[in-house]
């Protein structure tokens, strides 16, 4: 079917008139309003994505689709999936953006969605991995809750235990169909879809369920950079839809520090309102470590939880960072992969950490401690629940080296910790 035929069955053919800038076969929308397309483009090329650089520009592509499926675009959805490819996401990372709407925004806005970027993929000849499905009928159900339990907590998991029977109804949809058939799915790793949800639910406005993903976001990410994410959504939604999501978070950071304990202060707000939590735990002092502590990792907050820091020591011959955790900050599970060589060396500067390899005991670390480990060892490190923590990362040398970045470490499992 020809591009031209899905547009006009979407009814989508007035939107769209061919125009002389584009390659061959691609049509783009505003071709006779030039100033509002100059409008537009300015303030979605321009001026977001320099008020937001702690988004990465790939995921800034896929805030863009989930916004647009979610506010029933076709013009502007069929120029961003062409876009996105240009960027070089994968069609499959693509198609499960719009997938993940399917649970927000129900079926019919998500498959006139995959139909528009079905019809770029024919014009430009991508093909798709058809098969990124990864339940059963069997599994989906504990799949789905296990999920819930890594973004909201151990609870979700126990709901589900006695199966389907033993649950409500919606509870059971929402961990076998909502998280069971959609977040186990390949293509997208499970915080970048927590992070579009967040997204789709800042495009639909509803209010109680966005601030619960805001706040599962906030365990993934720093307020900075979920304020930024919705930043991204505006030009999509408008004015009103992100005052009312940037008021959530407000909220939801308030909620997060108060339950920090006393050593929290509970974040502080800049005059246009928006949050900085920066403060919201007492940095150590300036004796406490020879090396500084750095500034904001924003770059790897995603795979951390809590707030972290890092000051590159050495960029030279062998990469040396120097990372600082706050209290109960660490990082999720992950591996060093190499070829050959490869790994990482931990050497404990300050307070007082944990280093876990997977299947094994975590390893108390305090100022001195070494910690070899090879290429390949899924683990995690970070902070003791009550104190800084700051240890220098050595990268060994490798050939074909790599960081391969994992779910979150349980809250359960961490809670064990003292
Ligand atoms: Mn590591």
């Amino acid at each position: 079917m020809k591009l031209g035929t899905i547009m006009t069955m979407l009814g989508m053919g007035a939107v769209l008139a061919a125009c002389d800038c584009c390659p061959q076969g691609e049509v783009k929308a505003l071709s006779q309003d030039k100033e509002l397309r100059a409008v537009m483009d300015n303030f979605t090329q321009n001026e977001v994505p320099a008020a937001t650089p702690l988004v990465e520009k790939r995921e800034v592509e896929l805030i863009r689709l989930v916004s647009l499926v979610t506010q029933q675009s076709g013009a502007l959805l069929q120029e961003e999936v062409g876009t996105a490819l240009a960027q070089g996401l994968a069609p499959e990372e693509i198609l499960e953006a719009i997938y993940q709407c399917a649970p927000y925004t129900g079926f019919p806005r998500t498959v006139d969605a995959v139909e528009i970027a079905r019809s770029v993929f024919k014009a430009k000849n991508v093909k798709v991995d058809e098969n990124r499905g990864t339940v059963t009928a069997q599994s989906r159900l504990e799949a789905g809750a296990d999920a819930q339990g890594t973004l909201f907590g151990q609870t979700f998991r126990d709901m589900a235990k006695n199966g389907k029977s033993g649950m409500p109804t919606i509870n059971y949809f929402l961990a076998s169909n909502c998280f069971g058939d959609y977040y186990t799915r390949k293509g997208l790793d499970l915080n970048t879809r927590e992070l579009l949800t967040m997204a789709i639910l800042v495009n639909l406005g509803t209010e109680p369920q966005l601030k619960a993903h805001i706040g599962a976001n906030l365990k993934i990410r720093t307020a900075e950079y979920v304020e930024q994410a919705i930043y991204n959504c505006l030009p999509y939604c408008g004015y009103p839809r992100t005052l009312n999501a940037l008021r959530l978070l407000k909220e939801a950071v308030a909620e997060a520090a108060s339950q920090q304990g006393p050593s929290a202060s509970s974040g502080t707000l800049n005059a246009a309102g928006a949050v900085n939590v920066a403060d919201a735990k007492t940095m150590p002092g300036k004796d406490w470590s020879v090396f500084p502590v750095g500034k904001p990792n924003d770059a790897y907050a995603k795979y951390f939880v809590g707030k972290s820091y890092l000051d590159m020591i050495s960029k030279e011959q062998v990469g040396v960072g120097n990372v600082t955790f706050e209290p109960a900050c660490r990082n999720n599970w992950h591996i060093h992969h190499a070829k050959k060589g490869g790994g990482q060396i931990l050497i404990a500067t300050a307070g007082r950490g944990y280093y876990q390899e997977w299947g094994k005991p975590a390893v108390e670390l305090k100022p001195g401690d070494v910690v070899n480990i090879p290429a390949g060892v899924k683990h995690w490190h970070g902070a003791a629940p009550d104190s800084w923590f700051q240890h220098l990362a050595i990268e060994v040398p490798s050939e074909g080296g790599s960081n391969e970045w994992l779910e979150p470490v349980s809250d359960e499992d961490y809670g064990k910790l003292k």
